[in-house]
């Protein structure tokens, strides 16, 4: 595979020579510098300004230890990342994510990803991302509160309400959110918005919790209904069961279809009957149990382990919302042999190159997670709002905003496509919008002679 424009080419050539270990950083640029080949040509004072190949550097990159004592007394190790990628815009924003898969190559594609997500809300932030390699799974509450206050001891050096915002991701919600604030809060000595995600009684915003979710299912709204279509009375497959899956899941069936498969990283379940969102949350927000556990309450529904094989459950949507390269070649032929018409991303990157070349070549509606998952981030930063007017705005006020929000990045992104010879791919449209906004505020503070 080569990039069609050759100066795109050399810049990722040479990115590629000094990021060796980086595959996943590396596939989320040669995406995007991919799609740019129609702005070379119309822009060539972009060029000029060095701006292409300033975009794929990060401004900062920051690795920290953190080292911090479990329930045994034992000392354990983890190491701590925060990539400030692009601040043109704003001051940098994006999750935190704490997994045993996080390196920097992750932390990087997440980054950049995170610069035209950001851009793409219209609102005036940042790319950036942080996590660690630190995993939840098995800890005591007093464990993740002690590895968040150690975490947040040297990360609170490098962020502010107007430096770097960090939030949630894998690994990280409401109860992280809050132990790594009150760390901030003690050392710092300052209320402010420096996180958020937070829950409401700290100045969070409420429908934060559900707006990844419910942001996807407005978008693929839009995408559905520019083909004449909508969610009702469609089958949905939904993978992960984290934050994103399940309010995709609550919306999705709001809006009259049928979720019928759900996963967990250990496998998925099938209910033919419609998966019961409320228990589903309840087990696993409350009770933090695996999604086997559902089988046990639901006589209707089955589980099988693995969870690569949910592609294989027929459905006329699939919304990925686990994790990067969860869906590859062989998964997207099994939804497209089995009918499937849309696909839209929840999780960042969730599809591989391969699955997206193989659902265009097709003509399956197409919704990049840096469009279809910006609900998030969008609605982080209605919660930065708020948090500098110190008001707080109801949950129909903030749902309305993200609403409109999601519906204006569909247009954009479907407009860019279309002014760039593009026509219908969302891919495209989305990279060029986000870029140029970017670009232009970058050619705007110039640099330094
Ligand atoms: P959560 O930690 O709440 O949930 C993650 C879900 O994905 C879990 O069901 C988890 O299963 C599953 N999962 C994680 N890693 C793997 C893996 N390697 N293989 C299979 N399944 C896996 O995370 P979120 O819901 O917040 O995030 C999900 C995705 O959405 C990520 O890509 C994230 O970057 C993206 N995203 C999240 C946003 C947000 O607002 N939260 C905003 C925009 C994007 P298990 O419990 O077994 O690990």
């Amino acid at each position: 595979m080569s990039i069609s424009n050759s100066y795109l080419q050399g810049i990722y050539d040479s990115l590629a020579e000094k990021s060796t270990h980086e595959p996943e950083f590396l596939q989320a640029v040669y995406e995007v510098l991919e799609s740019l080949c129609p702005v070379v040509e119309k822009r060539p004072d972009f060029v000029k300004a060095g701006i292409f190949s300033q975009i794929v550097e990060p401004e900062r990159v920051l690795q920290f230890r953190i080292s911090w004592v479990d329930d045994a007394g034992t000392v354990r190790v983890n190491r701590g990342y925060r990539v400030q990628f692009n601040s043109a815009i704003g001051p940098y924003k994006g999750g935190l994510r704490f997994h045993p898969s996080v390196n920097l190559s992750i932390i990087k594609f997440l980054g950049f990803e995170q610069i035209f997500k950001n851009a793409l809300t219209g609102l005036p932030i940042g790319g950036g991302k942080g996590g660690s390699d630190f995993d939840p799974k098995g800890k005591s509450d007093g464990e993740i509160m002690r590895f968040c206050q150690a975490f947040m001891t040297e990360l609170q050096r490098h962020i502010g309400a107007d430096t770097d915002v960090p939030a949630g991701d894998i690994g990280v919600g409401a109860r992280e959110i809050g132990y790594l604030f009150g760390q901030y809060k003690r050392i710092r000595n300052e209320f402010t918005g420096v996180l958020t995600g937070k829950k409401a009684g700290l100045g969070g915003s409420l429908a934060r919790t559900e707006a990844t979710g419910y942001g996807l299912c407005y978008f693929t709204k839009e995408m559905l209904a520019a083909e004449g279509e909508d969610f009702s009375g469609k089958r949905v497959v939904i993978s992960g069961s984290g934050n994103v899956a399940l309010y995709a899941c609550q919306k999705a069936i709001r809006l009259g279809a049928k979720v019928v498969a759900m996963s967990d990283s250990g496998g998925y379940i099938v209910d033919e009957n419609g998966i019961d969102f409320e228990r589903m949350r309840e087990m696993k927000e409350v009770r933090r149990a695996r999604i086997q556990t559902y089988v046990d309450e639901v006589p209707t529904a089955q589980y099988v382990s693995g969870c690569r094989g949910i592609w294989s459950v027929p459905c006329d949507i699939a919304l990925p919302c686990a994790t990067q390269n969860e869906l590859d070649l062989d998964g997207a032929r099994m939804l497209v042999e089995h009918g499937c018409m849309a696909v839209a991303e929840g999780a960042n990157m969730p599809s591989t190159p391969e699955a997206v070349s193989f659902f265009r070549e097709k003509g399956i509606l197409f919704g990049p997670a840096k469009a279809a998952n910006a609900g998030g981030v969008a609605t982080s930063a209605l919660e930065m709002s708020q948090n500098s007017q110190r008001l707080s705005w109801s949950f129909e006020q903030v749902d309305g905003m993200l609403h409109d929000i999601m519906k204006e990045i569909y247009q954009n992104a479907a407009a860019a496509a279309k002014e760039y010879g593009q026509e219908g791919d969302l891919v495209t449209g989305a990279n060029i919008a986000g870029f140029l906004k970017v670009a232009e505020a970058m050619l705007w503070q110039g640099v330094i002679f």
